[in-house]
């Protein structure tokens, strides 16, 4: 992960006519905190966790990113989405750099109780290195509102002071923005209308298949399926369900559990491989990493793929898409939105003034198509896919800072 999104950061920067030493400071996280922490378990045993904070750059303001829960979370992953992460700021233009947490954990095998002690330690064991000008956490995969509100409650208590500008993704009552839970898809959303229109597909009654049912996920499927698309294939992690007919949408919302699942519900499934081959117009990997390679992406029958996962699509991958004239959306500018809301709910929590839910729509889609029309501005002008234009904007911005901060 961190390697291929070197490789892209390394012909961006040439593009742009910058020098070695500018890859050298932006091909890796400027810091990287690793902390082990004790956390007491239901039976009264104590656990050792270890989390990471990783900030890439804070070259243009505070770096923001959000923190994940899962078995996998390693250095390498850390550091290659808070990499990421400056890059989605660069693009959507917000005053931030990238940063990225973690813990490796199976939250799902943990109860309510330890997941808060988890939290609160977490908090605690990176709280010097964070802060609302320092560093801005948020949810990611498998956290959510009730962490971010712990978090915050720590966080609060630490310092001795409220502080609803240290984290996002926070319950409305506790500070959160209205439309952040439902941004990344929303921008998701956004983002495929505009594809849609460059490839000519009408978004009424195209087929469009989604891997994920969580919060991207399922948010994408209702939003798809209002503005009259078909989704005819949805999955979770343990497998998947098609029908060519269109699915019943707000029956799998209403069924899926709090981790995204809800395909044991059924017995006629199919595999997340055989789903991300379905004969469909658009196709939205929502789940994790690396699920195009080189061993499917000649199968993958889609002729737009929009990434709301980060990360979904291989180097090799997006290369044999793109000579099939799959039109790629990365990543970095599809799945923006939630860094994008995120935004708007730390300026409101400094300005303890808070929005209605239209501004916020309204703000979110502005700043989504002008991001969409850039990168489709620069593939188009450099002659270059939707991936490497969006690393050539959302790297500029940082280098440009950097060189004008004196770093280099
Ligand atoms: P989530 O935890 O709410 O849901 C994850 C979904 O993916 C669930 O349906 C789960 O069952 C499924 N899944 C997990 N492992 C899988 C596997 N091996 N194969 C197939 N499906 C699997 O997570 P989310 O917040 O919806 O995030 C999904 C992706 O979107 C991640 O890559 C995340 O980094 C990215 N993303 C999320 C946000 C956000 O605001 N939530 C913002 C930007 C990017």
């Amino acid at each position: 992960m961190l390697l291929s999104t070197q490789t892209v950061i390394h012909e961006a920067l040439h593009k742009l006519g910058f020098q070695d030493d500018m890859f050298e400071l932006l091909k890796e996280p400027l810091r990287l905190l690793k902390v082990r922490f004790p956390v007491r378990m239901d039976d009264g045993s104590v656990k050792i966790f270890t989390g990471y904070r990783s900030q890439h750059n804070d070259s243009v303001g505070p770096t923001k990113g959000g923190v994940r829960f899962h078995p996998e979370v390693d250095e390498n992953e850390v550091n290659a989405l808070s990499i990421w992460m400056s890059l989605k700021c660069g693009i959507t233009d917000l005053p931030f750099g990238g940063g990225k947490g973690g813990i490796n954990c199976d939250p799902r095998s943990m109860s309510l109780r330890e997941l808060e002690r988890l939290s609160r330690g977490y908090v605690r064991a990176i709280s010097q290195i964070v802060g609302p000008s320092k560093d801005i956490p948020a949810p990611d995969v498998y956290t959510n509102s009730q962490i971010m509100a712990w978090m915050m409650d720590e966080y609060s208590r630490l310092r001795e002071f409220d502080s609803p500008a240290f984290i996002t993704g926070k319950p409305i009552v506790l500070g959160g923005s209205q439309g952040r839970e439902t941004a990344t898809a929303r921008g998701v959303a956004i983002i495929i209308e505009e594809a849609a229109k460059k490839k000519g597909i009408d978004l009424q009654g195209a087929r469009v298949v989604i891997q994920g049912f969580g919060n991207a996920g399922s948010y994408l499927a209702k939003f798809m399926h209002d503005a009259g698309a078909k989704v005819i294939g949805v999955s979770d992690v343990y497998g998947a369900i098609a029908d060519p007919n269109g699915l019943d949408i707000d029956y799998l919302i209403e069924r899926r559990d709090s981790f995204g699942a809800f395909s044991k519900l059924f017995t006629n499934t199919i595999t997340n491989k055989e789903l991300l081959e379905l004969d469909c117009d658009i196709l939205v990997p929502a789940a994790i990493a690396n699920q195009i390679t080189v061993h499917n992406a000649l199968d993958i029958k889609a002729s737009i793929v929009v990434e709301a996962a980060n990360g979904p699509t291989t180097i090799e991958a997006t290369k044999l898409l793109t000579e099939r004239g799959v039109f790629l959306v990365p990543d970095i500018l599809s799945n923006a939105g939630g860094v994008t809301v995120s935004y708007f709910e730390w300026v409101q929590n400094n300005q303890g003034y808070y929005w209605t839910e239209e501004e916020v729509d309204q703000k979110l889609q502005k700043i989504m198509v002008d991001a969409f029309d850039n990168i489709y501005r620069v593939s188009k002008t450099y002659k270059v896919d939707m991936r490497l234009a969006a690393y050539m904007i959302g790297i500029r911005k940082l280098a440009e800072a950097s060189t004008f901060r004196g770093w280099i």
